[in-house]
């Protein structure tokens, strides 16, 4: 199945893919697609002058250019470096609970298939955690609406309650319907992820509902691979190709 949706979730080696940009930008005959590098990343992508430099050096090669967006963690960049770039990706990658600092790490590597087995599996089953881990997310995820320039949501239900497997336990309805009113409230668009095949097709059945946007995204760090985890996603989920962005931001500037 050929997929021709704009893909805009891709890393470089400008942070921690394996992929020059220069590489980067001879695939994007092959399919349309973007370049997404972490922001921020320990001695490559620090602060806006970084950030200014790699959209120069990739829109200089054809590139659109986007980051991902440590939700919760990275340092706010100007409102004139955000708006310079083509679309931003805002994505959790760890949470503060209580004080407590809970890595995705693990979680994420299991899910793309990885590792073998989930090691905290009895910790996060917990249901008093799982609850406080969701409206932590949650909490996160609005104030960097409010804050950060977010256009997509980077796979949006990646986190240790997703490695448990049952997803539609793992997050209620009315939670999953939170999160997307938060993402249609601010106009941000939900990602299809193919590297953790998040969110599920329930998930994407109730955004597609409520009129939500989405966008593509492979979150590879390697050779660009066909999309056909995405692409059967969006099938099972009947989400419309109109309703997906294309490589740039529609939400209105703020
Ligand atoms: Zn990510
Ligand atoms: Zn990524």
């Amino acid at each position: 199945m050929t997929l021709r949706l704009f893909d805009h979730h891709i890393h470089s080696e400008r942070s921690d893919g394996t992929v020059s940009l220069a590489e980067r930008a001879s695939t994007v005959s092959v399919r349309p697609h973007g370049v997404s590098d972490h922001f921020p990343w320990p001695g490559k992508m620090r602060d806006d002058d970084d950030v200014l430099r790699y959209l120069d050096d990739a829109a200089r090669l054809g590139l659109r250019v986007g980051l991902e967006y440590d939700i919760g963690v990275a340092p706010p960049l100007r409102a004139s470096t955000r708006a310079s770039l083509h679309y931003m990706i805002g994505a959790l990658h760890q949470l503060e609970v209580d004080g407590v600092r809970i890595p995705f790490d693990e979680a994420g590597a299991f899910l793309k298939g990885k590792l073998a087995s989930f090691s905290e599996r009895e910790r996060f089953g917990d249901g008093e955690l799982a609850h406080r881990i969701r409206e932590r997310m949650l909490a996160v995820v609005r104030d960097s609406f409010e804050r950060d320039g977010i256009d997509i949501l980077g796979h949006g239900t990646m986190s240790p309650l997703a490695a448990l497997g049952d997803m539609e336990r793992a997050y209620p309805a009315d939670w999953q319907e939170r999160l997307i009113r938060l993402c249609l409230d601010a106009d941000v668009a939900i990602e299809v992820n193919e590297a953790y095949g998040v969110p599920h097709r329930q998930f994407l059945e109730r955004a597609q509902r409520m009129g939500a946007r989405f966008s593509v995204g492979s979150d590879t760090h390697g050779p660009l691979a066909p999309l056909e985890r995405t692409a059967a996603m969006i099938q099972a989920a009947s989400l419309p190709h109109e309703r997906f962005l294309r490589g740039e931001r529609v939400r209105a500037a703020r």
